[in-house]
């Protein structure tokens, strides 16, 4: 059996959550001194990497990418793909926090508005209080600030930099200065620290079992509707992608 399903040229391992994560701890145990990019891809992500050559190469580079919400796992189904579930931001980040717990990994947190930010921070150490936190900062920054919170991050060397800017500027984000970031693992988590702040409800279990974790959102949050206009064109779109070879 093939270990990849291809959803419109981009190649996604068939790796449940549970995996992903073993993934990940070894890569920090590993010690290796290249940043290993987690790219958790979603149907915007594909849908602009068919145009945009440069977020294109920043897939191809990372070290893993894994299927960000059900359109993507749906997809790969139909087209025989079968990726097992769909492995997101916001449960990876739920995952590393009480691993990081457990074995004392390092965080830094960048990203979300400079209140969230900060309360995240508390609510993170309030939780998880054996990991360590090695730093934040909130993703509104200038670009004459950037330098700095790159230097910042790459002074501390944490074993994984947790990015909130938004996909996907977090993935290019990354990508630019992934030689200078000095972490072991960087993943962008989308709006997952609004969440864990409590700023925006966190979707119901059920709702997520059901598939309609898209639909939560947008009733949470109404502005999003544009956003996810992309949703039934890249169902289409996908479904009628002709993949230049099975793997
Ligand atoms: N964000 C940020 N800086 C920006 C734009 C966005 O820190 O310049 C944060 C925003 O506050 C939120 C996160 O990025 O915490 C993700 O935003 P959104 O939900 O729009 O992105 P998605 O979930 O689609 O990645």
């Amino acid at each position: 059996m093939e270990n990849y399903a291809k959803v419109m040229g981009v190649k996604f391992p068939k790796i449940t959550l549970d995996r992903t994560v073993e993934i990940l701890s070894s890569v920090i145990e590993q010690k290796r001194s290249q940043l290993f990019h987690v790219i958790t891809v979603n149907p915007e992500i594909t849908m602009a990497c068919q145009k945009d050559k440069l977020l294109r190469s920043i897939l191809d580079d990372a070290g893993l990418i894994t299927a960000d919400g059900i359109g993507i796992v749906m997809v790969s189904r139909l087209r025989g793909g079968n990726l097992p579930e769909r492995v997101t931001g916001y449960d990876m980040l739920l995952r590393l926090l009480d691993s990081g717990n457990q074995k004392k990994w390092s965080f830094y947190f960048l990203g979300a508005d400079p209140n969230t930010n900060l309360k995240v921070v508390e609510v993170i150490r309030d939780k998880y209080p054996d990991l360590l936190i090695l730093g934040r900062h909130h993703g509104f920054f200038k670009q004459n600030e950037e330098d700095k919170i790159v230097e910042e991050i790459g002074s501390l060397k944490p074993d994984i930099l947790i990015v909130a800017l938004g996909a996907p500027n977090a993935e290019r984000w990354i990508h630019k200065y992934r030689l200078k970031l000095n972490a072991k693992i960087a993943i962008g988590v989308g709006g997952s620290l609004d969440v864990i702040a409590g700023k925006v409800k966190e979707t119901p279990e059920s709702w997520k079992r059901l598939n309609v974790e898209w639909l939560y959102r947008l009733i949470q949050q109404p502005s999003r509707w544009k956003r996810q206009l992309i949703l039934p064109r890249f169902a289409i779109r996908a479904l009628l992608f002709r993949e230049k070879s099975k793997l």
